[in-house]
């Protein structure tokens, strides 16, 4: 890379014209969902009695007949063929994170030069990618090294239009030769499931309607960065890493707080407006969009659905962000902190959990039984994060979440939850014992008082806590912005299930007569002996570490510590117990995750490396070139004035040098080592001399964009 290439780079975005050009406005009713194979779509289409089956299997987990599949595929293939699609593929998530994909026509050929378009019942339940090539940990030997797809009639089959047409994805999940999970899907389903029998169980105890199936709820605020794609591809640590391993923070950062919620540029907007029509056309119901609080960072907020969808549908909200900002000369970055000293992106799950009835059992409700039912699943959760806190933090733990969790902008580390004030004070009054007098104020007897209504207003949040009760659905903030939402919410659900399931076995035991005290006793005690987690102050303050040690609440700072807990034995206990995961595949993905961390932060010294050696260092020496033989030239010239600066500046360009040099010899060191720990040092020991350097070298000379252009140039 030459030193032009980032002043081309400006010169051109200077110079682009981004006068977007206004298209018809997209009639939404009309396009909303035409590119998904919609439930009401089906309904259309189907026979009544296949459609009642299909529904049967999509709402209560029926199995799936094959003639039901065969009368599905037919019309579903029908209905993309029409839209112009040649091919299907199973789309499923291995471990990567991602998505993958192995796309086959719908020909079928004659031999006598003519083909016809069918999908088989088969074709549709049931896929074999070759799968050997996906990170399996250990599950998969070569021997049976096929993987299978399996249809998900919960997640709607949908179309991604082509330059020449269009493909049919049909979401699946991927599993091995011996039934093993292989992808982020199997266990989200499974994890639903298991909280959904638990849950019915309490709400059966409470005489409410359980026929059906529990589902959970997710809503998943996206944030993002934009910058422009010219100035990105002059970075390689963000091509190859995602974000910047080299800069200084500019003077105008997000100090003057005048991004948040701003009035959104133009060239932004209209890369948004494309981003809604896509995800409408795919029925992904998008609905918020604003400026972030960093300077061209942004969020996008979908309404929430059931949870298996929700994730599905993130998926695809990353990968049309990523493609529309192509289009538009941009960059999407996921990262959780591509600028340091810039604040980072997270992505925050909402979580709640509902009745068969559609009745939100997060919702506190305004009479005493609801009040009771909401108490109770309250406390199931306060119990299970309680003692789950180190598996949740688990599973929101990677290299780029590592920069994010715990510093100042960001929920720390440590997993607490947070209540607000006025939820608070019920919870300690059931703590303090209830009231055995009814007319004693201030406490609470369940199932016989109301709990007042709470302002469902943002004030009454807290930004800086991991886990925070928003009214009527618990935030889990400490999300990594590029992750699935899968993970978070298997850990969720299967750890609320096992609260649930103990409570529920309780509540069994409880007589009519006696039934609400029994339960202000219950909660209470497990409230009391949960309540350590209970947290509503400032994640960020110093007193918060000390006092969480206090409190014996884990303090899990980085992905190796955190970790371990996916494989623990109370983990696998808990997994096992509920047939969420098993040994063998909670210990595959421990491998998996591990050795992911571990390749990345090689992959961040190697580019550093690179980067410091032919780019930073020769702009380095040149400089020192430079101001060396100004200097000789004055001094030839007999001049003495302006020397002092000139030595000056060089002895501190020649410093800056050596420490870089010495930086270098330490992370090679460390990357040929192939070790985390020497290698993460190291790249701080050659960032802080060359984003020294930064600041001394001449600009012309200096060739990686820097921060001021990153942030600020789109
Ligand atoms: P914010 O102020 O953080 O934007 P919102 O209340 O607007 O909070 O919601 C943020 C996200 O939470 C959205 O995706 C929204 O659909 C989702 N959400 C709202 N209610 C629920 C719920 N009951 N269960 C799950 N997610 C929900
Ligand atoms: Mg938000």
């Amino acid at each position: 890379m030459s030193n032009s290439m980032r002043q081309n780079a400006i010169e051109e975005i200077a110079s682009a014209n981004y006068n977007i050009v206004a298209g018809d406005a997209v009639n939404i009713e009309e396009i909303y969902g035409e590119n998904a194979f919609t439930l009401t779509k089906m309904k259309a289409l189907l026979p009544k009695g296949t459609f009642k089956k299909l529904e049967a299997t999509i709402n209560k987990g029926d199995k799936i007949d094959i003639e039901i599949a065969e009368e599905v595929a037919n019309v579903m293939r029908q209905w993309a063929v029409a839209k112009g699609a040649t091919h299907y593929t199973h789309w499923f998530q291995p471990l990567t994170g991602s998505t993958a994909e192995k796309q086959d026509s719908f020909i079928n050929p004659d031999f006598k030069g003519n083909i016809t378009m069918g999908l088989s019942g088969k074709e549709l339940i049931q896929g074999e990618p070759d799968g050997s090539s996906f990170p399996n940990g250990g599950i998969r030997q070569t021997s049976e090294a096929r993987g299978y797809t399996a249809w998900d009639p919960t997640s709607p089959a949908f179309i991604k239009e082509t330059a020449k047409g269009a493909v049919l994805y049909i979401p699946t999940a991927f599993f091995s030769y011996t039934g093993e999970a292989l992808d982020k899907k199997t266990p989200l389903l499974r994890s639903i499931a298991a909280v959904s029998k638990q849950a019915k169980r309490v709400l059966a105890a409470f005489g409410e309607d359980s026929d059906g199936q529990v589902s959970c709820s997710l809503g998943a605020e996206q944030e993002y960065f934009l910058l422009d794609k010219k100035l990105f591809m002059a970075r390689p640590d963000m091509v190859a890493t995602g974000r910047t391993l080299f800069g200084n923070v500019p003077a105008k950062n997000q100090q003057m707080d005048d991004h948040y919620f701003g009035a959104i540029k133009d060239r932004v907007l209209s890369f948004m407006e494309d981003v809604d029509i896509e995800l409408w056309k795919l029925a992904i119901p998008a609905m918020t969009r604003h400026n972030e609080v960093a300077p061209s960072q942004f969020e996008i907020a979908p309404m929430f659905e059931a949870a298996n969808l929700a994730t599905d549908h993130n998926l695809l909200i990353m990968e049309v962000l990523k493609k529309t900002a192509d289009k538009y000369g941009l960059a999407c970055l996921f990262h959780e902190k591509p600028y340091a000293g810039v604040n980072g992106s997270g992505k925050h799950n909402n979580w709640s959990i509902v009745s068969p009835g559609g009745k939100n059992l997060l919702e506190p409700g305004c009479t005493p039984h609801d009040n009771a039912i909401f108490l109770t699943v309250l406390t199931a959760v306060i119990e299970a994060v309680n003692k789950n806190a180190p598996l949740l933090r688990a599973v929101v733990a990677n290299a780029g979440n590592d920069h994010r969790l715990g510093a100042n902008e960001a929920p720390p580390a440590i997993i607490s939850i947070f209540l607000g004030s006025q939820l608070s004070s019920i919870v300690e009054s059931i703590v303090a014992g209830g009231a055995k007098d009814a007319g004693d104020a201030g406490l609470m007897q369940v199932g016989v008082d109301t709990i007042p209504t709470f302002p469902k207003d943002n004030t009454d949040r807290n930004r800086t806590s991991p886990f925070a009760f928003t009214g009527n659905k618990f935030e889990f903030r400490a999300v990594a912005s590029h992750q699935s939402c899968s993970g978070p919410m298997v850990a969720l659900n299967t750890i609320v299930a096992e609260a649930l399931d103990g409570i529920a076995t309780k509540l069994e035991g409880f007589k009519a007569e006696t039934f609400n005290a029994d339960l202000q006793n219950l909660l209470q005690s497990i409230l009391k002996e949960n309540e350590r987690v209970l947290f509503n102050g400032d994640g960020y303050s110093e007193e918060w570490p000390i006092e969480a040690e206090k409190r014996g609440l884990p303090n899990l700072k980085s992905t190796p510590d955190a970790l371990p807990a996916i494989n623990s034995a109370e983990t696998k206990a808990l997994f096992t117990k509920y047939g969420v995961l098993s040994e063998r595949e909670l210990e595959s993905r421990f491998e998996i995750y591990t050795e992911q961390y571990d390749e990345e932060i090689l992959i961040e010294g190697k580019t550093t490396l690179d980067i410091a050696k032919t780019i930073i260092m020769p702009s380095a020496i040149e400089q020192l070139e430079v101001l060396t033989s100004q200097l000789l030239s004055l001094t030839d010239a007999g001049i003495t004035a302006g020397t002092k600066t000139l030595k000056a500046s060089a002895e501190k360009v020649g410093t800056l040098v050596d420490e870089l040099a010495t930086g270098i010899e330490a992370l090679e060191a460390a990357v040929e080592c192939g070790c985390y720990s020497k290698v993460i040092p190291a790249m701080a020991e050659v960032r802080t001399p060359a984003d020294k350097l930064e600041l001394e070298v001449a600009d012309e000379l200096w060739a990686l964009p820097k921060y001021a252009e990153l942030l600020f140039l789109y």
